[in-house]
């Protein structure tokens, strides 16, 4: 197992790279998986971010319509340029606008995991198989209530279903990174639940997790300023929520969306 990927870095003379977050699979398995989970047909256009050495793309391209990988490393996009049936975009994936997709499938470098995925957010797609760092994954499905619960599992879960698929252990990468991953699914919809303001609910989400075992009342009145309220304004949202005594820890998607909305009522009228 992983002979072709060490054969092909020594072949061409790459030393992975930790900036880069180059982590190659090696146990193809959970590529096939990958691609299993995605369900393509020739009717997606699927996007792959990172295809390092082509190990998840040779399994894509040849089930979807159209693939289009976006790889940073000039090195690696030489390499993979006419050997895999896909287009290869040299760049970064944060900075290179996305061409339209409706499946994105990729073994993220974990470096650039939060931006990107709030990235691919803003796009309309179907479906994404994605590749994180195992208490990365954990976060984006955690509920509430529990220790992983965080604003990245509001956040995300505010504009998808997300699901845990399996655990990946660090052997099936080389070289081997110091943790676990997990490939998760993402399916962007809309909530089932009304959102008055959207940079209202951001902010409100971002202040109370960066006090999460404060009560909310305690919070909002201490952040009034960054909430763009006043003090008086703030405990009087907090306690019209009746979320005043709880912690934001405990509170649903749907729950801090409601008082994202008293929040904004209450600063526009
Ligand atoms: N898909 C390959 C695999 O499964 O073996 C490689 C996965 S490796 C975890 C991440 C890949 O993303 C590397 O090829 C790395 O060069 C590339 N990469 C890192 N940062 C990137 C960025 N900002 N934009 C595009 N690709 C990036």
């Amino acid at each position: 197992m992983g002979g072709s990927v060490k054969e092909d870095l020594a072949s061409l003379g790459i030393r992975p790279s930790k900036r880069f977050g180059q982590h190659f699979l090696v146990d193809e398995s959970v590529a096939h998986r990958q691609v299993y989970y995605a369900k393509l047909s020739k009717s997606d256009t699927v996007l792959e971010i990172g295809p390092g050495l082509g190990t998840l793309t040779r399994l894509i391209a040849p089930k979807a319509g159209r693939l289009v990988a976006i790889e940073s490393d000039r090195r690696l996009c030489g390499h993979l340029s006419g050997k895999v049936d896909a287009e290869i975009i040299c760049g970064d994936a944060l900075d290179v606008p996305f061409p339209e997709f409706n499946k994105v499938v990729a073994n993220l470098p974990y470096s650039i995991s939060s931006p990107i995925t709030f990235k691919l957010l803003e796009h309309d797609f179907e479906v994404g198989i994605l590749m994180y760092q195992l208490e990365f994954a954990e976060r984006m499905v955690a509920r509430p209530g529990t220790k992983d619960y965080s604003r990245l599992s509001v956040m995300a879960q505010h504009r998808a279903a997300i699901e845990f698929m399996e655990k990946v252990p660090r052997t099936a990468f080389h070289p081997q990174p110091a943790v676990d991953s997990a490939i998760i699914k993402v399916a962007p919809r809309k909530p089932g639940y009304e959102v008055a303001d959207e940079r209202a609910f951001e902010a409100i989400v971002r202040v109370l997790f960066s006090h999460r075992r404060k009560k909310i009342r305690t919070t909002m009145c201490l952040c009034s300023r960054e909430l763009r309220v006043s003090k008086e304004t703030a405990e009087r949202v907090a306690e019209e929520s009746g979320y005043a005594d709880a912690r934001v820890e405990t509170l649903e998607p749907s729950e801090l969306a409601a008082l994202s909305n008293l929040l904004h009522e209450a600063r526009s009228g």
